[in-house]
């Protein structure tokens, strides 16, 4: 990339799914658009994998098929306790299921071809001046934009540099997932609880069973290694034991991540409209985060061309704008995920909630719609 094309409308730090959802759209809408993304394409995610249908109406929007690509059609959810007790039920509005390794690929091979440029840098700044970005990569130069979005996920280098407040408190959260090779329904998608955790598992699109599990460092760190937290603690659950043990590993090594954190962030910092993760992450076990980032990133898209066909009166204008929008999207969506992941922290409150489940499983399916949002519309 030379100096003369160092500039751009907007610039996305991030390529994952709300950073190249939203690279589609605004490429389509004949802005310049830069995406700076620090790996390489394809690439596995800590993910579970499973994304609500809300998002299928958009992704048409932006030419992705998952169903071409492979992903599998899910309707039915099933939940287990501790005690793998196990109450099924069907989705109010049902999901797929596809890897990261396949979507995001998909998505980056999109931007590119209608017009965006994708960098494989690592941003280490964003400075805002004079009403206009300069964006720091670690090994290119400096790239300046009339907008930032930032779509770099659950915490990154930038977040310290930003002085955002959630990066400064620890999470004790981390997270396993790996695919593995075995007999499990295509259309259904499992959550099983362990003590200390839980574990999600559906199919994606070439017949692997995701398996992803959220636990607390504490108590893994009383394990030897991944195999042994997994024998002792996650195979209690007798339907975690039956996955585990009669499926081969697909990965050779599980993926990790740590430090992950639910604590409330800004969705604007800095002039940044944030994306995603970046602007919020709601608990897993609501099975939804990437068709909130997804969806994030059509609301920040549409502004943004209104903002540069002058519908929007100034900066200021749109960035109260995606708050607004922002609120009343995601807001009471975070806070059931968050009340719903509390009751499953604590084993006698989530006992209580299982039994009152299974004499009335009609509660379910609305506890999962108000995590969930609407099928999405099209501007
Ligand atoms: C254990 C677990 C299980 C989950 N399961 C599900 C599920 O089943 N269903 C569901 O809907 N959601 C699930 N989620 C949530 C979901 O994974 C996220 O909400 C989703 O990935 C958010 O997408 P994103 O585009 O915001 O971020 P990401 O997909 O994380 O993309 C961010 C990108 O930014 C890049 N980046 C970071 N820093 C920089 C930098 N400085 N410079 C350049 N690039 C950078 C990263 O490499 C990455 O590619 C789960 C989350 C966890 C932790």
């Amino acid at each position: 990339m030379n100096k003369s094309s160092s500039t751009f409308d907007v610039i996305i730090v991030g390529g994952g799914l709300a950073g190249l959802s939203s690279a589609i759209h605004l490429s389509n809408a004949n802005l310049r658009v830069l995406v700076i993304e620090k790996n390489s394409y394809p690439k596995h995610k800590v993910c579970g994998e499973y994304i609500s249908n809300e998002v299928l109406p958009y992704l048409k929007f932006l030419d992705i098929d998952v169903f071409s690509l492979g992903a599998k059609r899910i309707n039915k959810f099933q939940l287990s306790t501790t005690q793998s007790k196990l109450i099924s039920t069907t989705l109010p509005l049902g999901g797929f299921g596809i890897s990261r390794f396949c979507l995001d690929h998909a998505l980056a091979n999109k931007a590119h071809e209608v017009g965006a440029e994708i960098l494989q840098d690592s941003v280490e700044d964003i400075q805002f001046l004079n009403d206009e970005f300069s964006v720091n990569t670690k090994n290119t130069e400096l790239f300046k934009a009339k907008i930032v979005i930032g779509a770099y996920g659950k915490r990154s280098n930038l977040d310290i540099k930003l002085n955002r407040q959630f990066i400064k408190r620890k999470s004790p959260y981390l997270a396993v997932k790996t695919h593995v090779a075995g007999i499990f329904p295509d259309d259904v998608v499992a959550l099983h609880n362990f003590e200390g955790g839980y574990c999600g598992v559906s199919k994606v699109e070439n017949d692997n069973i995701n398996v992803c599990y959220i636990t607390n460092v504490n108590r893994f760190k009383k394990y030897k290694n991944i195999d042994e937290f997994q024998q002792k603690v996650l195979c209690q659950n007798m339907f975690l034991r039956h996955i585990f043990n009669s499926t081969n590993p697909v990965f050779e090594e599980p993926l990790t991540i740590s430090q992950i954190s639910f604590d409330a962030k800004k969705p604007v910092e800095n002039h940044i409209l944030m994306c995603g993760d970046t602007a919020a992450l709601i608990h897993p076990l609501c099975g939804n985060g990437m068709s909130i980032a997804i969806r994030s990133a059509q609301m920040a898209s549409v502004l943004i061309i209104n903002y540069f066909n002058s519908e929007t009166s100034d900066r200021d204008a749109l960035e109260k704008q995606y708050l607004r929008e922002w609120n009343v999207a995601f807001k009471s969506r975070l806070k059931t995920g968050h009340m719903v992941a509390n009751v499953f922290n604590q084993p006698k409150l989530s006992q209580v909630l299982m039994h009152g489940l299974k004499w009335f499983p009609a509660i379910l399916p609305s506890i999962i719609k108000r995590t969930h949002g609407k099928i999405m519309t099209i501007e």
